[in-house]
């Protein structure tokens, strides 16, 4: 990797270099030490750019909700580039870096991923460190990979896929190797692909061709296609959005101007009208983040404990369980009894393709939440997953010149296909996403 050039994402610490969150709570902090993911991928030689623009503390899904503005979509500026890591697919995808390093908790490597085009790792929980990471919810948090081809993500993986004693949630897995058939003609021979059954409803009419395409694909390419019933997945984006706020509120305590984060200017003090200087800081976080820590304070005060917080753990544990039922390999960690219907599992990252500022800005789509719902399950339960643009397949004249237009229809933008594999099988994905590059 020596003199690539490699993003950052804004919550990874590179030393002597601001790792800003996006948020004005951390404005002109500069990293002390680096993290592990950011030492491991120097050692290879590679140059990092840190601060990549994100949405603040990793909370979005657009790359909208950052103190600097919004990222844009190279691919259409007048698209969201998908978020949290906003900057990281946007400088991947307009080849400003090589590679980069973000962080994905609910998809936030995989949906941008998704949006601008390029490829998207997210590992399985565990698998990379995240020591000097900035948390936002700790049990779902991984470092992700974003890169314009599977063989630099690979290397990228290689490099960072390292035990870390300093992470106490740095796992021992298993290194699987290619699961592909020695035939040239159908290199899938014997692999089983899982179609949920629940998901066609959710997906835009592009979307769902592109999917169909990509099914079609892997079908042509040896494998066999399964529907399989996922049970539990309709409850999965709200136990997220519970555990990800209670535990944000938690890791968020200790930015009051004290321990961490800015200090009380007079500026702010005067906007907010108080005088406590604890207050003022955190009137610092932008909405989102507020809303989020109020949310999450909420669902772990007495009151609310057991009907929402508790409850979000249950489905957890179903929604892990449900996965475990139809995977081949076992779960490393938790094995439990399973049909074994398939190696691997294939859904879009993202119900639409990246939406219209404007649309946005005006208030159409609901609620930015409801684009998390592909990815959100797969963080649940820890397991690993990587994105492929996938374009349309009708390349005509028409559509070669609408790739270089500065403005494209929903028909014109890609779509990544998230492909997933058990708990540990990282390694798996690798083999299958290079046949289907
Ligand atoms: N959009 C999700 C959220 O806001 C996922 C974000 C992430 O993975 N960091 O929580």
């Amino acid at each position: 990797m020596q003199g690539w050039k490699a993003g950052v994402k804004a919550n990874i610490s590179v030393k002597g270099k601001a790792a800003t969150c996006a948020s004005r709570v951390l404005q002109g902090y500069a990293a002390p030490y680096s993290a592990t993911v950011a030492q491991l991928l120097e050692r290879q030689g590679a140059n990092l750019v840190a601060n990549l623009d994100m949405d603040e503390f990793g909370m979005g899904s657009y790359g909208i909700h950052s103190s600097s503005g919004h990222t844009v979509n190279p691919l259409d500026r007048r698209r969201v580039a998908g978020g949290s890591s906003s900057g990281c697919a946007a400088s991947v995808a307009d080849g400003s870096v090589r590679v980069a390093i973000g962080t994905d908790t609910g998809g936030s490597v995989r949906l941008p991923a998704s949006y601008c085009g390029v490829i998207g790792f997210k590992p399985t929980y565990g698998r990379f460190s995240r020591w000097g990471v900035i948390s936002y919810a700790s049990s779902l948090d991984t470092v992700g990979i974003l890169s314009r081809s599977v063989d630099d993500c690979e290397k990228v993986y290689g490099v960072l896929n390292v035990r870390d004693p300093k992470d106490p949630t740095s796992l021992k897995l298993p290194n699987s190797s290619s699961v592909l058939s020695k035939s040239t003609e159908s290199p899938l021979n014997g692999l089983s692909i899982g179609v949920p059954t629940h998901i066609s409803p959710l997906l835009s009419q592009t979307v769902l061709e592109r999917y169909s395409d990509a099914l079609y694909h892997l079908e042509s390419l040896g494998a066999t296609i399964k529907p399989i019933s996922l049970n539990h997945m309709e409850h999965a984006l709200g136990s997220y959005y519970t555990i990800a706020c209670a535990e944000a509120s938690s890791n968020l305590a200790r930015y009051d101007g004290i321990r961490y984060g800015s200090q009380t200017s007079s500026t702010t003090a005067a906007e907010n009208k108080t005088a406590n200087a604890i207050e003022d800081v955190r009137f610092l976080f932008g909405d989102v983040v507020q809303r989020r820590i109020m949310l999450g304070s909420f669902v772990l005060g007495s009151s609310a404990y057991s009907s929402y917080f508790a409850q979000s753990q249950k489905i957890r544990r179903l929604v892990q369980q449900s996965y475990n039922a139809v995977f081949k390999d076992s779960h490393p960690i938790t094995p439990s009894a399973s049909q074994q219907l398939v190696d691997f599992i294939l859904t879009p990252a993202s119900a639409t393709t990246a939406p219209l500022k404007s649309t946005v800005e005006a208030g159409e789509i609901e609620d930015e939440c409801n684009d998390d719902v592909l990815t959100v399950p797969i963080s649940l339960a820890g397991l690993p997953a990587i994105v492929l643009p996938w374009n349309n397949v009708n390349s005509s004249a028409a559509a070669a010149q609408a790739a270089d237009a500065a403005c494209k229809s929903d028909e014109d933008m890609p779509v990544g296909m998230q492909l997933v594999a058990q708990f540990g099988h990282d390694a798996k994905l690798f083999s299958v996403a290079k046949v289907m590059e």
